[in-house]
């Protein structure tokens, strides 16, 4: 089997496996690299309510969509981790197995969940970042999510279908969550919300999670409320490593394009939420993989 493609994607998101489905129906030869599990982000999201014409399913659902397409048309993909990117006319992907060229690359890698930075929070059990993955712990227990955006509010919405009470606990008085969102979180009888409140300490007993310190931030109060699990939703941060050693991210670690995706190094173009832009939803996310994958095309001719 060849190890040369005309085109290798890293990243098997909606805007890689996007990427992968445009260039195979272009003819091209692809390579779809994934590090962990495919869907990105998506894939835990537990309803996706705003992509078109797909209403109500959830984002593992969509992400199987996609990867089944994306490998009837023919792309290879591999459960491998790209290390290093060479640049050059035939670019050189090191893999943590394997070593890959091609004329162009698309880097679809997304983001990663950010974290409060507390003490405590990479070692202790009872802290997830996923409500699909690990909700079900949780049965019949009482958890806190943290954060104001759609992740927060959606795993909130999913966790009080399981657990017997949660506490969403928001930095300001606004949620950045859709309002549709925020006001089924508000008719849930067994959501509490905290608004104006940090997490300042989490506390612990035996390695776990047992308490948080909260602080109101209007008023200065600081309580102690007995926790079982913590869901942390508080954004996500650009997984931008393997661009910033080509030179091509900007300061606040995305990676900046031209409207076609091109970015300033030769034959190397980026999707997807870790492109320089405004607007992340998993519509933009397979736009960018579209635009991407046709530009890679006509850059390899
Ligand atoms: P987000 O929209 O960036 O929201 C992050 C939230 O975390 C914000 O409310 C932010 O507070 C808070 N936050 C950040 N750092 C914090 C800290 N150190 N301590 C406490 N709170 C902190 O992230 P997201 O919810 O993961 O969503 C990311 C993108 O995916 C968004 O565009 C979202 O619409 C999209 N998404 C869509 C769906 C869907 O179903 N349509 C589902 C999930 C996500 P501030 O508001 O004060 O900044």
């Amino acid at each position: 089997m060849s190890n040369h493609f005309d085109i290798i994607i890293v990243g098997g998101g909606p805007a890689g496996l996007t990427a992968a489905v445009y260039a195979r129906r272009a003819n091209k030869s692809v390579l779809l690299l994934e590090r962990s599990s495919m869907g990105g982000q998506i894939a835990t999201s537990p309803r996706v309510d705003n992509f078109p014409a797909a209403a109500g399913l959830s984002g593992a659902e969509l992400s199987d969509r996609l990867y089944a397409q994306a490998e009837e048309l023919g792309a290879r993909i591999e459960l491998e981790e790209a290390l290093e990117i060479r640049s050059g006319d035939i670019k050189t992907v090191i893999t943590d197995y394997s070593t890959y060229t091609a004329k162009a690359i698309i880097l679809a890698t997304g983001m990663n969940h950010r974290t409060l930075g507390l003490p405590g929070e990479d070692t202790l059990s009872g802290i997830s970042y996923c409500a699909v993955c690990d909700g079900a712990f949780y049965e019949n227990k009482h958890v806190a999510v943290c954060g104001g955006g759609n992740s927060a509010v959606q795993e909130a919405l999913f966790l009080c279908e399981i657990c017997a009470h949660v506490t969403l606990i928001h930095r300001r008085s606004e949620f950045r969550a859709d309002p549709i969102l925020v006001d089924k979180v508000f008719a849930k009888s067994n959501i509490t919300v905290l608004t104006d409140t940090v997490v300042e300490e989490l506390e612990s007993k035996d390695d776990a999670l047992c308490g948080l310190r909260l602080v109101n931030k209007v008023t200065g109060s600081v309580t102690s409320m007995p926790i079982d699990g913590l869901f942390e939703a508080v954004g996500h941060i650009p997984e931008t490593a393997l661009a910033a050693k080509l030179g091509i991210t900007e300061e606040n670690q995305f990676v900046h394009a031209d409207e076609s995706c091109k970015t300033t190094a030769e034959g190397i173009f980026v999707a997807g939420d870790c492109r320089e832009k405004k607007v992340r939803q998993m519509l933009t996310a397979c736009a960018d993989g579209a635009i991407a994958a046709l530009a890679a095309c006509d850059y390899c001719g």
